[in-house]
């Protein structure tokens, strides 16, 4: 996976079309670049509004031969920030990167005239935290290359706030169920879980009182009702305990609400099972 800055000036344009695109009459080094880019890179898209959108190539940058000329259309995920963060602020936060001669912004902080950046995976680092995307949201490119996008999962991925990264620290990023350690090539991976679920219909707060620390099998068992969890952290629906670390207050309206549904949904699917 290599990770990559681009400067999209009709950044609306494309992404109403998710794509990242190389015309014919684009300049050729605009071009090379696209054909570069494989399947799963990370894009980190910049446009007068600053840093936007974090994107994922979902094929091969491959040459189109039309009429005309050359070009390159590439097909991406694209996963908006909540805000845009001014060019400004990650100029000053990746300066050391930006030395290069080949750069997407000049000292003087002004764009460029190329389209696609390759970036170092220090600076991508940087770009990922500022985004709060961290590495869920590449994992998720994964799960998007084999199933249709879902903007549920979107949105919870892009909601993984600094109080659920505190949570995951909290706990080594180890399942508060299984205690099972998940390592991957860029670390441990853990997902914060919200006991009752931001936004809408039920409003559920992002505070640490309602954050869980869980592996993805525990987490989809969760967030479908298929277990729940007792006040003093005994498991119900499932054998055992969930580990709760002594810095850890858990909200009661928080488990109470949960064991709710788990009432209403869990127990319905166990009946249709039996
Ligand atoms: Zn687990």
């Amino acid at each position: 996976m290599k990770f990559y800055w681009i400067n999209q000036a009709n950044f609306s344009k494309e992404y109403q079309q998710g794509i990242i695109q190389a015309s014919v009459d684009s300049r050729n080094h605009a071009r090379l670049r696209l054909l570069d880019i494989r399947k799963g890179d990370v894009i980190f898209s910049f446009s007068t509004q600053g840093f936007q959108a974090v994107l994922i190539a979902k094929e091969d940058g491959i040459q189109r031969h039309e009429i005309q000329g050359v070009s390159c259309v590439i097909t991406c995920d694209y996963y908006l920030l909540e805000m845009p963060i001014s060019t400004t602020v990650v100029v000053s936060a990746t300066s050391q990167y930006l030395d290069r001669l080949y750069s997407p912004i000049n000292s003087n902080g002004k764009r460029n005239n190329g389209y696609v950046f390759p970036i170092p995976l220090e600076m991508s680092q940087v770009l990922l935290d500022m985004s709060q995307c961290s590495f869920d949201i590449i994992r998720s490119s994964v799960e998007c290359s084999a199933a249709p996008r879902r903007l549920g999962s979107i949105n919870r991925l892009i909601r993984d706030s600094n109080l659920a990264k505190e949570v995951k620290v909290l706990y080594g990023h180890t399942c508060q169920v299984c205690r099972t350690p998940l390592i991957t090539p860029q670390g441990y991976y853990a997902e914060g879980a919200h006991i009752i679920p931001l936004g809408q219909p039920y409003n559920g707060a992002d505070v640490i009182g309602n954050i869980l620390c869980l592996c993805p099998n525990h987490h989809v068992l969760f967030d479908s009702f298929a277990f729940s969890i007792n006040d003093n952290g005994q498991l119900v629906g499932l054998e055992g305990n969930v580990f709760i670390h002594p810095n850890h207050q858990i909200s009661r309206k928080s488990f109470s609400w949960h064991r709710d549904q788990f009432g209403l949904i869990g127990l319905t699917l166990v009946k249709r099972r039996g």
